[in-house]
This record gives C-alpha cells, structure tokens and sequence, in this order.
C-alpha cells in the first residue's frame, strides 16, 4: 500500500505515554484523570447492562441521553436545543469532530484552523482531500487575530475550525470573539465547527461563551462536546455533537456509516447520571484547586508559568531552566531525567515552531501532583 498519509506518525500524546511508562515517569503528559468516576456513573452502568441495555441504540442516540443533554444546556446556559434534531451521540468529540469535517468538506475545500490546534483537525480535513489553512496565535495569551482569520478566507474556504476552551493554549473566547467569527462566517457564508470540549473547566470565575448562544453563529455552527472531560471517563468514548436541524440531518448521513450508533448500556448509564443535579456541577471548582496546587509547585521549581484560564493543563516557559534545548528534547529530557513527563507545545503547530512552551495535565490525584511536584524540585 502506498500511504494515504506519509507524514503522519504517532501522536505525541501516544509517544509521551509510552515513554512515560517505559521510564517509569509520572505522566502529566496525556489528558486523562488518574482517579476514578463518579461511583453512581459506575453502579449505573451494572444497572445498565444487568437491565439488558446490550442492543443497539438508536442511531442518533439514547432518546433518554439526548433529552437529558438538552436539560443541561439549559440549565447550565439557557441555551435551547432539540433533542430529536440537533444532538446526536457519537464515539467520543473525536468522532463528532471527524463526522462534521467529512460532512461539510469536499475535495479541494479549504478549512481554516487556529494554531496552536488540537491534533486531529488536520488529519481530518486531509483525508476529505481538503486543504487545512492556518492561523497562528502566539502565547502567552494565544488571542485570535480576527483580521488575519478574516485575510485567510479565499473562495475555496468552507469550514472555520475553532477550539473554545483551547486545548493547549488553555485560553478561553470572549462574546467579542465570537461577535468576529461570525461577522466572517456570515460575510463569506461559512460553516463553523466548535470544540467545546472544556466547557465546564473554566476558571477564575469566568464565563464559558458556547457558538450555541450566538444568534448568528447558532444556524451554521456544529458544537462538540464530551462525556470524557466532564465525567472523568477519556476511555469511554462517548460525546456528542449539537447543530441547527439541517447540519445535523447531513451529519447523521455519515455518522449512520461511519459507526451507526455508539454503546447502549453507557449512554444509559451517562443519561441516568446526567439527571443527577449537580452531576456536572463544581467541576471548575475541583479542577481549578488542582490547577493553583501544580501551578506554585512548577513556579517553585523554576518554570515561568502561562495563564491558565481553561481546560486542565498548565502551560509553562522553560527557558529558565534548560534554555538550550527545544520543547521536545525538553520534554523527553525531563521525562527521562527527572521523571515527569509532559507535551510540547510546539506539536501543536504543523511547522512545529518552538516557544519553550511544555504543557502538563493537572487532572490528577494530589498524591500524584505532590510526587511530580517534589520530583520537579530538585531541577534547580
Ligand atoms: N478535542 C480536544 C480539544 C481534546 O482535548 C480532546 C481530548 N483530548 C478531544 C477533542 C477528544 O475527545 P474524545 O476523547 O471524547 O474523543
Ligand atoms: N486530548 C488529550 C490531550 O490533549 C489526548 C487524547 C489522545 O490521546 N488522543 O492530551
């Protein structure tokens, strides 16, 4: 077989967990908790399965799951959306975000992405035969420059991916954000597809702004979400997307081949939890303790520390304590030397251009934050 994708290779989070497990590393690397769900999600999944929930689910989705996901966008944001219409469940954001790309991207379309940007939007966007075109924002804030969003728009441009709370750069969109992305989507009549992810991880207060709530952005916005971040659970693979009726009836097109439909006795399981109050409630709290605790210990160890004003990473600068190597050699040297591992930042950039700029994952146990942190106290 001659390749279809010579350049891609394993993702850097894949190469980080394994070596963080072959050196024995506390990984900070990859995005996941170390401690476990919620016992409730997990007594609801026996319930599930000893109840005989082990069929196929509707296409779309659990209607139960669908319905109590709707409850919670209006709780949460006031936000209306239709079950029936607008949501369907898919395997993981990571699918939904596959399934909107293939949906809206024909060969030879363009797409414009925000760098630094998650990493499997490109892949993506390619394998549709389509161009991703890249915006790059710097730290340490990572704001979006709308002018050049606007000046990357050619008449081959479909789809503006956007990633809002950013995973790496943590940053979060204002209303006046939102206001320019759809003053260009309008103007040049483009879809939008949003990760939405860290909806919930948002800290300091401050207010996540969904596309969902924007009247302009709502009609031609796909909005991704899922279950991974907000319950702990990264390896049950459920997630959702929301959009206008019309998206989503062409979404569930290929999502109907792409898997059908995803886990039966797991949705019944997130459904059952998700009508728990509070079930989705004092995550910002939760993770934003953790976030202050690894964020003094990796000052104390030296490193500059970035904003965090979103998701559960810190990004920290380097350049105090190992100015002389780039942010892969960086993090494999901190992994193998001193035992915790990390990501570069410069992954996230498709020219992998180097700020001496390393993420950790704070989604951890204190007993693992206070090893790594006494770990890292000895780099100086
Ligand atoms: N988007 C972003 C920004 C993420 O950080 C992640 C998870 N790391 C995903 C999508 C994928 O989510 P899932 O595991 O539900 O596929
Ligand atoms: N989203 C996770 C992260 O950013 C990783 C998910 C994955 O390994 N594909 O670390």
């Amino acid at each position: 077989l001659q390749s279809k994708f010579p350049d891609l290779g394993l993702t850097i989070f894949s190469r980080m967990s394994a070596l963080a497990a072959e050196t024995g590393a506390i990984n900070l690397s990859q995005g996941f908790p170390d401690f476990a769900c919620d016992a409730a999600l997990l007594n609801g999944v026996n319930a599930a399965l000893q109840a005989g929930h082990n069929q196929y689910a509707p296409m779309p989705g659990l209607p139960l799951l669908r319905q109590a996901i709707a409850h919670k966008f209006e709780a949460s944001a006031g936000l209306l959306v239709d079950p029936e219409r607008e949501i369907t469940i898919t395997a993981g954001a990571t699918q939904a975000l596959y399934t909107a790309i293939g949906t809206v991207l024909r060969a030879g379309d363009e797409a414009i992405i925000l760098e630094p940007a998650y990493d499997s939007y490109a892949p993506a966007i390619v394998a549709q035969g389509a161009v991703p075109v890249r915006v790059s924002l710097a730290p340490p804030h990572f704001a979006v420059d709308w002018q050049a969003v606007a000046a990357a728009v050619t008449p081959r441009t479909r789809l503006i991916i956007v990633n809002n709370p950013n995973n790496p750069a943590t940053s979060i969109f204002s209303r006046a954000d939102l206001d320019a992305l759809a003053g260009i989507a309008e103007q040049h009549d483009l879809l939008v597809l949003s990760d939405e992810v860290y909806e919930h991880l948002v800290f300091d207060g401050q207010q996540h702004s969904s596309v969902l709530s924007h009247p302009q952005l709502r009609p031609r916005s796909f909005a991704v979400y899922s279950f991974g971040k907000t319950f702990h659970a990264t390896g049950w693979k459920v997630g959702y997307c929301v959009a206008a009726p019309a998206l989503m009836a062409e979404f569930r097109k290929l999502h109907q081949y792409l898997v059908f439909s995803v886990s039966t006795p797991m949705q019944h399981a997130l459904a059952a939890h998700l009508q728990l109050a509070a079930s989705w409630q004092g995550l910002a709290v939760f993770y934003q303790q953790k976030r202050d605790h690894l964020a003094a210990g990796l000052q104390a160890a030296g490193f500059t520390l970035l904003p965090s004003a979103a998701t559960y990473f810190q990004l920290v600068d380097y350049s105090a304590i190992r100015p002389d190597l780039g942010e892969l050699a960086f993090a494999e040297w901190l992994t193998r030397e001193h035992g915790v591992a990390s990501i570069p930042v410069s992954a996230f950039y498709a020219d992998g251009r180097d700020h001496h700029i390393v993420r950790f994952c704070f989604a951890k146990q204190q007993q693992t934050l206070d090893a790594a942190i006494s770990r890292l106290a000895g780099l100086r």
